[in-house]
């Protein structure tokens, strides 16, 4: 499976191969600006923003996390945004 989604405590079991996440924004008629920037952009597992302000986490967010491999990133051409972004 190349795409996962799941909880964060989830994602530390498989972090081995999937360790980067996407943001996505889901289904939603308002979106945050600062969310809709997200979208899209890949960040690590370690990244600060899964922990400080998480996808879902808010109150109206539809914002989720789908799991990619380092070998799919790859071959999709992307590569993750910067711990400090
Ligand atoms: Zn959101």
């Amino acid at each position: 499976m190349a795409q996962e989604r799941g909880h964060y405590q989830q994602w530390q079991k498989v972090k081995q191969d999937f360790p980067y996440g996407i943001w996505r924004v889901g289904n939603c008629q308002n979106h945050r600006e600062a969310h809709l920037a997200r979208d899209g952009k890949i960040y690590a597992f370690d990244h600060p923003i899964w922990t400080q302000s998480p996808p879902g986490g808010e109150f109206n967010c539809h914002c989720y996390r789908e799991l990619i491999s380092a070998k799919d990133m790859k071959e999709r051409g992307l590569s993750p945004e910067p711990l400090d972004s």
